[in-house]
């Protein structure tokens, strides 16, 4: 039988990766999926501790074992930034559009554009917390290119690649992805244990 597992997301382009990186193998089960219909804050000043704070949350209501993850664009050029405030940079409750925008207009002058999305998934298995770490590298774009995907993707191309990530299919984008190498730490950490 599958082993199953809440993920702690309501983000539905989060979800739908996850799915088709796992739903072979496990049952994923969303927040909604479960009876949970919160939103999580991130109040935390790193990746880490806000994956943290969102898989403790629903371990803490369900008492199930669960993931979450947590991702930031982190650009050499902006020293790290906006990275742990990658959803909010642009202001609380801005668009997608609007951070894109505003890390443009940062960028404007920058001669060099490298940049690295960081994903941490922090699973809670048993009661216990493990951490696993997946990092994409790649440059910024001057312009928006590609309708896939979400976030920063029509500014992001893979190291590897000439396309932007909204550029890709979603297999396409799981082949370079920072979402796609922690997810695959996790599941060989699952596989083992
Ligand atoms: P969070 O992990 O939901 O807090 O996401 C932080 C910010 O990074 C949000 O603006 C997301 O839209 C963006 N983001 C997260 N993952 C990705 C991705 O795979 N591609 C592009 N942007 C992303």
């Amino acid at each position: 039988m599958k082993e199953t597992l809440i993920f702690a997301s309501n983000n539905q382009n989060k979800i739908t990766e996850i799915r088709s990186l796992l739903d072979s193998d496990f049952n994923i089960l969303t927040m909604k999926e479960s009876g949970i219909h919160i939103e999580i804050p991130e109040p935390h000043d790193s990746i880490e501790a806000n994956a943290s704070e969102k898989s403790r949350t629903v371990h803490q209501m369900t008492q199930k074992d669960c993931f979450s993850e947590d991702t930031g664009l982190e650009v050499e050029a902006l020293h790290g930034k906006p990275g742990v405030i990658s959803a909010r940079y642009a202001g609380e409750n801005r668009s997608d559009e609007d951070n894109i925008r505003k890390l443009l207009n940062e960028l404007s002058h920058a001669k060099k554009r490298n940049a690295k999305f960081r994903t941490v998934i922090s699973l809670i298995r048993d009661g216990k917390e493990y951490l696993f770490e997946g990092i994409c590298k790649g440059t910024i774009t001057i312009k928006k290119r590609g309708f896939h995907g979400f976030g920063y993707d029509p500014v992001f191309i893979p190291e590897g690649s000439t396309k932007t990530f909204a550029e890709m299919n979603i297999s396409e984008k799981n082949h370079f992805s920072h979402r796609k190498k922690a997810i695959f730490k996790l599941v060989d950490f699952l596989n083992k244990t």
